[in-house]
């Protein structure tokens, strides 16, 4: 079994942008594919997970998240750098296109993409982390039993002062290469 490192994207990887709803608007932080690189080479999986309600909402089709997600990977390969699996929430209790209205496991902070990724890459939750600018993030990978980073970009200075009863971070850290920094060291 494979330990991973489970990673929120919108502001965790990439600039928060609102909803991103164009490529224009994908911007990876400088350390981003240093980040994903680091991890690979430490044997650990690395797997998005990301709340892409905007599907739901209509203000994009999902085609784009495919779009977005093969962009990523691209930027990725370049630096050296792969995700095993990128894993996203189309839905919304309050969506606007019926077929993605729905109550569902899958959107965070319920743990659904990380039990499935977990089922389709065997792997060690107990052993693996996720690292996040939201408790919602943190509070997904605590239900399957990961370890929780919260990260200041995006909305985490916010989230960091906002604590969430019962969601644990292991660590707050300034951002994504400073969680694998952590990571790196404790395991
Ligand atoms: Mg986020
Ligand atoms: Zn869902």
């Amino acid at each position: 079994m494979t330990r991973a490192v489970f990673l929120d994207r919108d502001g965790t990887m990439l600039e928060e942008a609102g909803y991103l709803d164009r490529l224009e608007r994908l911007a990876f932080f400088p350390y981003t594919v240093d980040a994903v690189r680091l991890l690979n080479r430490a044997g650990f999986a690395v797997v998005v997970v990301t709340n892409q309600a905007g599907i739901s909402r209509g203000l994009f089709e999902e085609s784009f998240v495919a779009e977005a997600h093969r962009h990523m990977t691209a930027r990725f390969a370049a630096g050296g750098a792969r995700v095993d699996g990128y894993y996203y929430c189309p839905h919304h209790p309050d969506g606007a296109v019926p077929r993605f209205r729905q109550r569902c496991e899958c959107r965070k902070p319920l743990p659904g993409l990380v039990y499935q990724a977990a089922a389709d890459l065997s792997l060690d939750l107990a052993g693996s982390y996720m690292v996040g600018d939201r408790w919602h993030d943190l509070a997904a990978g605590q239900a399957a039993g990961t370890r929780g980073i919260l990260v200041r970009t995006g909305y985490g200075r916010s989230s960091e002062s906002a604590p969430q009863h019962g969601v644990v971070a292991a660590a707050v850290v300034d951002n994504l290469i400073e969680a694998v920094s952590w990571i790196l060291r404790e395991s």
